[in-house]
């Protein structure tokens, strides 16, 4: 289906927004009066500017209260329509009336739209009516539909918008019983569900598709059965993405509609962690000395590259000594077809990385998350195995007893005001599904804190917005899966009691009081949680450079990552950072 965007929904000047826009890949463009109002070019000049960017100009909008007035005014209509032609748009969006003025009359709103239909045949315009969540008297689609009905012109249809019948709870079924020929345009835009003022709420909530918790695509599937064959266009009134580069929100824009449009290359979504990759200093004494006391062993190296292989059981963590301070830079998925998951990527707008490799070396993609982090799609068993580009120059890593198992999840610092467009891009790109958003107090402020998983035994992350502000605490981590987490904090403790990080006493006065524990979990410092379905023992380890870990044993079915404790640590990390 073709695609268009709203004007509104980017950053930026006119000429500006459908620059962004065309080189998002965009068909077509709504144009808001505000944005052609501040505009110093003539329309004419707009719309050959368009032209030249391959855009068509879908829609112009909105033409407020004008329907079910006590007297007619074809005035102002008029000249809408003299504009109109000069920009070459053939749709004008009639909104409902929310004018004290109106009158609570169909037939006269009915009428009165006949007649403006009329006057718009005449400069062959179309006038699409759209029912506002917060009409005055008109606010439900299908009511919209009725008056369209009762107007009875071919030159007036109505105009959906996901927002205004999913924000009223709408049943979108009912759009099936409208003639696709009488849809004349559809608005989509999702948000997070919010209990407030649905005018406030859309003007400064709506968000992509797939970025809130509307069934979006649900809706769109009404709107094909009914037979639109009109544009997808995105209508978001966000008050991130007006701040937001604008071809950043364009490209967001159009991988949330690839997404719900379901046109992406099929891929079958990342199984696990092949690895995690660490940038390091030029000498990783630090981190090396962190990777040794957790039982990791050094076991290769890469053929071309100053990178280390450290390997415990399924746990593989590359050193990178790129020179940098130590971080989370990259995580290997484990994918059963890596080519598919790169077209799947590409097909989402994700960014590939160009690599450099000698000849013999195996392919290895990688794509750049919002969030700077590399992924790479890979295969760790052989043929073409990422692990045949390493020479084995250390002990073959066995599963040692107690030890670690594999990686557990990520933890990743995003950007706030890029949060929404991660959550989005780890969703379509690579098939996770996000769980709960959850807000924690920590010495900066509130952390926002959302969890995306793959399929049973995928790969886990944790988005983390990233504090603002001096002094912050690192947000990156890599959680490692043990089955005996007791036995290990035992040997750190008595080996390396300075590599974990210390909990307060208070922390385990009131662990005992809500649950029966262990007693050894205060004498080793090891932090607990519970829900109904099993048990979450972990701990951390202090911060090397950005960058710190976190050993993690789960009992039974527990699905969580300990995030009732994460206040406790960012507070104890604060303190150890001052
Ligand atoms: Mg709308
Ligand atoms: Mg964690």
């Amino acid at each position: 289906m073709r695609k268009s965007i709203a004007t509104v929904s980017v950053s930026g000047t006119l000429t500006e927004k459908l620059e962004a826009v065309a080189a998002a890949g965009f068909d077509g463009v709504e144009i808001f009066e505000n944005d052609l109002l501040t505009c110093p070019l003539p329309p004419e000049e707009i719309r050959s500017r368009a032209a030249d960017l391959g855009l068509t100009i879908e829609m112009y909008q909105p033409f407020r209260d004008f329907e079910a007035m006590p007297e007619l005014d074809l005035r102002r209509a008029e000249r809408k329509f003299q504009l109109m032609e000069r920009l070459g748009a053939g749709l004008l969006l009639v909104c409902s009336n929310v004018s004290p003025r109106a009158v609570d009359d169909d037939d006269l709103a009915a009428e009165q739209l006949r007649l403006l239909a009329e006057r718009a045949a005449g400069h062959g315009i179309r006038i699409a009516y759209e029912a506002l969540a917060w009409g005055r008297y008109v606010n439900e689609y299908l009511h919209s539909w009725r008056i369209v009905r009762m107007a009875d012109h071919p030159n007036l249809g109505v105009c959906l918008d996901s927002f205004h019948i999913l924000s009223r709870g709408s049943d979108p079924i009912g759009i099936e019983a409208i003639p696709g020929e009488k849809i004349f345009f559809l608005q989509l835009a999702d948000a997070p569900l919010l209990a407030m003022d649905v005018l406030q709420w859309s003007r400064h909530y709506r968000c992509f598709p797939g970025q809130g918790s509307f069934d979006v695509a649900g809706l769109l599937t009404h709107v094909r059965n009914a037979g639109y064959t009109g544009p997808l266009s995105l209508e978001v009134f966000n008050d991130h993405f007006r701040q937001a580069d604008a071809h950043r929100t364009a490209v967001d824009a159009m991988r949330s509609l690839v997404a719900l449009e379901g046109s992406a290359h099929p891929a079958e979504p990342p199984t696990g962690f092949a690895f995690a990759e660490l940038a390091a200093p030029r000498d990783p004494a630090g981190l090396r000395d962190l990777l040794t006391a957790l039982g990791f062993a050094r076991s290769g190296a890469h053929g071309s590259k100053p990178v280390e292989l450290w390997e415990q059981g399924r746990a593989r963590l590359l050193l990178n000594r790129t020179g940098e301070e130590a971080a989370l830079a990259a995580i290997g998925l484990e994918s059963p077809e890596p080519a598919d998951a790169v077209k799947r990527a590409e097909s989402l707008l994700a960014p590939v990385l160009p690599r450099e490799r000698a000849p013999r070396e195996a392919p290895l993609d990688a794509i750049a998350a919002p969030d700077a982090t590399q992924i790479f799609l890979c295969r760790t068993a052989q043929p073409y195995g990422w692990r045949e580009d390493f020479t084995q120059d250390g002990p073959a890593a066995g599963p040692a007893a107690g030890g670690i198992t594999h990686l557990d999840h990520v933890a990743l610092a995003q950007p706030w005001h890029y949060f929404d467009e991660a959550e989005l891009f780890y969703r379509s790109v690579l098939g996770l599904t996000p769980q709960e958003s959850l807000e924690f107090p920590d010495p900066y402020g509130l952390l926002r804190s959302k969890a995306m998983t793959g399929p049973a035994g995928g790969p886990r992350m944790v988005l983390n917005v990233a504090q603002v502000g001096a002094g912050q605490a690192p947000s990156q981590h890599v959680a490692l899966a043990c089955d005996d987490i007791l036995a290990i904090a035992r040997r750190l403790r008595a080996e390396r009691p300075d590599l974990l990080l210390p909990i307060p006493g208070n922390y385990y006065d009131d662990l005992e009081a809500r649950h029966e524990v262990d007693p050894a979990l205060r004498e080793l410092g090891v932090l607990y949680d519970r829900d109904e379905d099993g048990e979450f023992l972990h701990l951390y380890t202090i911060t090397v450079g950005r960058v710190f870990f976190e050993v993690v044993q789960r009992v039974g079915g527990y699905h969580g990552y300990g995030a009732v404790n994460a206040p406790v640590r960012l507070a104890v990390q604060h303190a150890h950072a001052h």
